[in-house]
């Protein structure tokens, strides 16, 4: 059998590969070569963006990962600008609906204002939501997509915080829809940083997005970039002044090739396995950290229901297990042909793992089951047109109570001046900006430490 076949030229002291070709390697890439390096992206699947992603379906277009792109992603926005891809985007939704009592209680940009007029809240809840008001504020100079470790205070779980805060009230119609319904996870297992965060950057906001998906950014940002498709990353090992990265191609053949540095930026349980030589707290944090699961079912309609929200949130008072409802054709534009509509339903971890390998005719019976039974738009059933399920593993970090101080011990174990670096969403709350974020991060951290190592800069 021959061995792998080795690269190792003059150019390597230049040349970074990047691990995955998601938004956070995407950045990454995008940033080096900016900054002059040589840089190839190795990404195992047929397409880029990974969990950033858009599918056509007979004339409908499904984001099948991340979604929602809140005006509070300034750094998305700058690498949107810089990228020269301004034109693409426009302001989208940002129409937000809880049900209770079989009512959807509507809230959009003037957040504080709708809060003191909406039923959806006692008097009383609304008096002591202003402590989850005061304390987002608090804390509001410190949370940040780029590290969640700077507020280790407000580490504890949703439940804990509500019990100490709250009231049942607020957990049942707030805290407990976000948490299941926004990031897919159960309350007892959600670090509270993610509300304080949902709260500050993603509620009472505009949004963006682009008519052709949300796609449109990883597909922008490969143009400019060299990207080898089904070209899986084996290990990566750092060797004096150089890293040496093992992968098998697209036609199966197994290579090794010497360059001057690599970025990881794979979901974290694949980083800890690639790099054998992790520092172990990283290691211990990344091989540890659970996603959550999504499974999701979107119909096309024939015609649009007349509800104005972008996203109804079904707690699980209303609904057993709750579950979120995308109107995508309100959500952004171009998800739907003209008049028509596209809804999609999203079950949360829980049901979602359940429900996971089952045929897809049988995840879409029990979609339209539970449509039935919220009874929000009688006659839905009568007007799809299309229909197509979609799964997700992993979907989003489950950043649990304590887990922010495994990742503050991971991130000091990590050595500085490596020339292996880490990106993905791991690093803050589990996100598309977290992990473009993070992949910037890792650019302008191997800049300096090549600088640094090699004074003839590139470019
Ligand atoms: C259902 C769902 C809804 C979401 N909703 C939102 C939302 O509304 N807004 C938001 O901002 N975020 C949302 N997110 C989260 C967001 O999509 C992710 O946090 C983000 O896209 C992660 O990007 P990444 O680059 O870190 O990882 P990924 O997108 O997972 O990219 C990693 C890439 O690495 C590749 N890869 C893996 N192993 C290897 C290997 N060995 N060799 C080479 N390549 C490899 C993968 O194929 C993949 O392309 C959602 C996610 C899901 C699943």
């Amino acid at each position: 059998m021959n061995g792998p076949r080795t690269h190792s030229s003059g150019s390597s002291s230049h040349k970074i590969l990047v691990a995955g070709a998601g938004i956070a390697g995407l950045s990454a890439a995008f940033r080096l070569q900016r900054a002059g390096y040589d840089v190839s992206v190795l990404e195992s699947a047929s397409h880029v963006g990974g969990r950033m992603w858009t599918e056509e379906a007979e004339g409908y277009r499904i984001d099948t990962g991340a979604a929602m792109l809140p005006d509070s992603y300034h750094q998305m926005r700058r690498l949107i600008h810089d990228a020269g891809l301004t034109q693409e985007v426009r302001p989208s939704g940002n129409v937000y609906g809880f049900l209770r009592d079989g009512r959807i209680h509507r809230f959009g940009k003037r957040l504080p204002l709708r809060l003191l007029t909406t039923r959806l809240l006692s008097a009383r809840s609304k008096v002591r939501l202003l402590r989850l008001a005061a304390d987002t504020r608090r804390l509001s100079d410190r949370l940040s997509f780029r590290d969640l470790t700077t507020v280790p205070e407000a580490d504890e779980s949703c439940i804990a915080y509500t019990d100490r805060r709250l009231n049942q009230e607020l957990f049942d119609y707030l805290i407990e829809p976000l948490s299941t319904n926004y990031y897919f996870a159960p309350p007892d297992e959600l670090s509270m940083t993610h509300v304080y965060l949902a709260a500050g950057s993603a509620l009472g906001t505009g949004y963006f997005n682009s008519p052709d998906g949300v796609a449109f950014l990883p597909r922008g940002l490969a143009r400019h970039l060299d990207v080898r498709h089904r070209t899986k990353v084996l290990s990566v090992e750092e060797s004096g002044n150089t890293v040496v990265v093992t992968y098998t191609d697209h036609a199966g053949g197994e290579h090794r090739e010497t360059v001057a540095a690599c970025v990881i930026a794979v979901p974290g349980p694949q980083a800890a396995g690639l790099w054998p030589a992790m520092p172990a707290p990283m290691r211990s944090y990344l091989s540890r950290l659970r996603y959550s699961t999504c499974l999701h079912v979107s119909f096309g309609l024939s015609a649009r229901p007349r509800e104005p929200a972008m996203w109804i949130f079904v707690p699980r008072r209303e609904h057993p297990g709750g579950l979120g409802l995308c109107l995508d054709h309100n959500r952004a534009p171009g998800r739907a042909p003209d008049g028509k509509g596209l809804i999609t339903l999203y079950w949360p971890t829980h049901t979602s793992e359940k429900l996971y390998d089952l045929p897809d005719p049988e995840v879409t019976a029990r979609a339209l089951r539970d449509l039935d039974r919220l009874n929000l738009f009688p006659g839905l059933a009568q007007r799809i047109e299309m229909t197509r399920v979609s799964r997700c593993r992993p979907c989003v970090p489950l950043t649990h109570p304590g887990s922010i101080a495994e990742l503050n011990d991971g991130l000091r174990s990590l050595d500085r001046s490596s020339r292996i670096v880490l990106a993905g969403d791991y690093f803050s709350f589990g996100s598309t900006n977290a992990a473009l974020t993070s992949g910037e991060i890792a650019a302008s951290r191997l800049t300096v430490t090549l600088e640094a190592q090699q004074p003839n800069r590139p470019g």
